[in-house]
């Protein structure tokens, strides 16, 4: 990337709605009548897997207050929802655990939110002890928590770290005093870096900071005070995500309307001056917008080629089912995609009355499995090794994707994907517009959902 040009006239060109392919086929797909025998199928057929390890994830969706940039699914200032809800968490738990018996090991456990951290200790104690009631840790698993840096207290770190929690991030979005009271996340640089030395003292690994790109009044200068400071702080990963504005969807972040926000060449010099900072700072570029030093498991991970990405991003633990526990918890299970109820009082009186609290989901077809290892292989490797995918699958790859040939010597030809050999290569200056040659294997994109997704840069 180093090398390449990245005009303003390519960056308008390519920014344009499209996935971010933490699913394929994405969410809008996913269909709202999908019965609970679909779920109870999948389940069972997972369950056969029997050696085959898990991977979690908890959905806490309290806050104290809302972020205007937020595209969560979060409950504002809930205290008298947690009992609830966690006896709803322990009720979904005891409902999906027998339907996986005798699989119980896990590789990966992720609580997000929300903010987890919005619990307290002794929820906290609650909630793990039930996840270890019904699940075996295994003893390298990755167990992962969010947090908020201004709101963490040092015995809330310290109980997670108790518990086995082995891994965290700090979401601190901006350090710019600015950004921040527009984005209403208050937060200082040393809040964040007294979390990061305590959280290390306890042996956290894989500590993480999430930045965000493209907020409004972000501009050079403090956005390169922020990436200095967070570099300053050596977190073994960081994250820099592209901000979504979609007042449409999420209607609260209409009070950013009147605010200027960084245009797509803007945004993206955003981007690529923290990428710079960071890859002289020692830290490796990992998929489409993560960075870790060296020495961190996703940096030795991308070395070996063993970088897997699912919903909670890009993860060295390979689980072929992810089990979501709580609102809006997404799950994959044996080539299905289940999401819950989003609604917290929703999901609660589904789970109250014995039902599992599925909202919509999807049972991928082998086209859906086929194009899906493709988006994942770009999206974590930059590259698809045909051999490979002509291995596993028993189809050329060149026939197979025969409809694709066309969009794909177009990126050739914008200089974007090369064939080396049986793979296809995405180059540095591809790897910009990643989401964009990604769609090409898109089997469902078409005028409507297009515009349902965020800009591509
Ligand atoms: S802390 Fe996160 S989930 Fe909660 S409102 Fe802010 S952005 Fe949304």
């Amino acid at each position: 990337m180093e090398d390449t040009i990245i005009t303003a006239a390519l960056l308008e060109k390519y920014d344009r709605p499209g996935p971010r392919y933490t699913s394929y086929p994405t969410v809008p797909e996913w269909r709202d009548d999908f019965d609970a025998n679909a779920c109870l199928t999948a389940f069972d057929k997972a369950r056969r897997h029997e050696d085959a390890p898990l991977s979690l994830y908890a959905h806490i969706p309290f806050c104290r207050s809302r972020c205007a940039y937020c595209g969560c699914n979060v409950a504002l200032n809930a205290e008298e929802s947690v009992d609830r809800y966690i006896a709803c968490l322990e009720a979904e738990l005891a409902m999906t655990a027998p339907m996986l018996a005798p699989r119980r090991r896990v590789t990966q456990c992720h609580w997000g939110g929300g903010t987890p951290t919005f619990l307290n200790e002794s929820a906290m104690r609650r909630l793990f002890g039930a996840f270890a009631d019904y699940f075996a840790f295994e003893p390298h698993a990755e167990i992962a928590v969010e947090t908020n840096p201004a709101s963490v207290t040092e015995s809330q770190m310290r109980c997670l770290r108790d518990l086995g929690f082995n891994r965290i991030s700090f979401g601190v979005q901006d350090l710019d005093p600015a950004v921040q009271q527009a984005i209403c996340r208050n937060q200082t640089a040393s809040q964040t870096r007294a979390g990061i030395e305590l959280c290390r003292e306890l042996g956290f690994r894989g500590i993480n900071v999430d930045l965000i790109y493209g907020l409004p009044l972000q501009q050079e200068t403090g956005w390169r005070r922020t990436i200095d400071a967070v570099i300053a702080m050596r977190p073994d990963r960081v994250a820099i995500y592209s901000y979504a504005h979609l007042p449409a969807r999420f209607p609260h972040q209409a009070s950013l309307d009147g605010l200027p926000r960084p245009d797509a060449p803007q945004k993206y010099a955003l981007f690529a001056l923290a990428r710079q900072r960071l890859l002289d700072a020692g830290y490796a570029a990992i998929g489409m917008d993560h960075f870790a030093l060296p020495e961190d498991e996703l940096g030795r991970a991308l070395s070996r080629g063993a970088l897997n990405r699912n919903f909670m991003g890009y993860t060295v633990q390979h689980a072929p089912d992810q089990i979501g526990f709580g609102a809006s918890a997404i799950s994959e299970v044996a080539d299905c995609y289940l999401q819950n109820l989003k609604d917290v009082d929703a999901y609660c009186s589904a789970v109250e009355q014995g039902r599992l609290p599925v909202e919509k989901g999807m049972q991928l077809s082998r086209d859906d499995v086929i194009r899906r290892w493709v988006i994942r292989k770009l999206m974590c490797a930059f590259m698809v090794d045909k051999e490979l995918f002509e291995q596993r699958f028993g189809v050329p790859f060149d026939r197979y994707f025969s409809e694709a040939r066309q969009a794909l010597r177009y990126y050739e030809r914008e200089g974007m994907i090369s064939e080396e050999g049986r793979c296809l290569k995405i180059t540095p200056l591809g790897s910009v517009f990643i989401r964009n040659i990604c769609m090409v294997f898109d089997a469902y994109l078409n005028d409507r959902t297009k515009e349902i997704f965020s800009r591509t840069i």
